[in-house]
């Protein structure tokens, strides 16, 4: 190799390694890579075996929910965990989620852990977006930092305007719908939810 070609490969190396673009692309991951990563971790993998639909609605919220909110559900310190609630079959009397910390983890759980918990009929729905536009309400509810206690209308009223302002009210009207205090899903509902409906997630939307 000629002196010439030498200098020239060693300039074009240090063009590549001075470059913030070339920097960018090793280590800045896209939301769908996070998105990807984040699901392997904090979702239940029951969903993508037996409820397609309520993993699609949960990948579709991470996917387009506003940056900030997104950093603040992911915080591996303290995230948003996402597990099912059976309807059926004897799981629905009781079941359990593990979730695993693995030896070179970054830390996990250190400020706490918020779990959303997601009834498996959901899955019946037609249309994913009602199911998108529950678990939009949750995350709210997480990013407003609601802590748990008795039903409250206010902190069901301030959840609905941010999924509002974050720009999915299709999502939340859908939502609202079919499983609002008087929406479709809730008047057909079987005796058992009827009883339970003060507790019911999007009560009074
Ligand atoms: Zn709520």
């Amino acid at each position: 190799m000629s002196r010439y070609v030498k200098v020239k490969t060693f300039l074009l190396l240090s063009f590549f390694a001075l470059s913030p673009v070339y920097a960018q692309k090793t280590l800045v991951f896209t939301r769908e890579e996070k998105v990807k990563s984040y699901m392997e971790e904090f979702v239940s993998q029951g969903f993508k075996e037996s409820q397609a639909k309520i993993y699609t609605a949960i990948q579709q919220c991470l996917r387009l929910i506003p940056e900030e909110a997104y950093k603040k559900i992911t915080d591996r310190t303290f995230p948003v965990i996402f597990t099912e609630m059976p309807h059926f079959g004897g799981g629905r009397w009781a079941n359990s989620s593990g979730v695993y910390v693995m030896p070179n983890d970054p830390p996990t759980f250190t400020k706490g852990i918020w779990i959303v918990k997601l009834n498996t009929q959901l899955n019946e729905t037609q249309d994913v977006e009602e199911i998108e536009g529950i678990i939009f309400h949750e995350l709210a509810h997480r990013v407003l930092d609601h802590v748990a206690g008795a039903f409250d209308i206010d902190k069901e009223k301030q959840a609905n305007r941010l999924v509002k302002k974050w720009g999915f009210e299709r999502q939340f009207l859908k939502a609202k719908s079919s499983f609002g205090t008087h929406g479709k899903r809730m008047a057909s509902a079987s005796p058992l939810l009827t009883l339970n409906k003060r507790s019911s997630i999007i009560k009074n939307l």
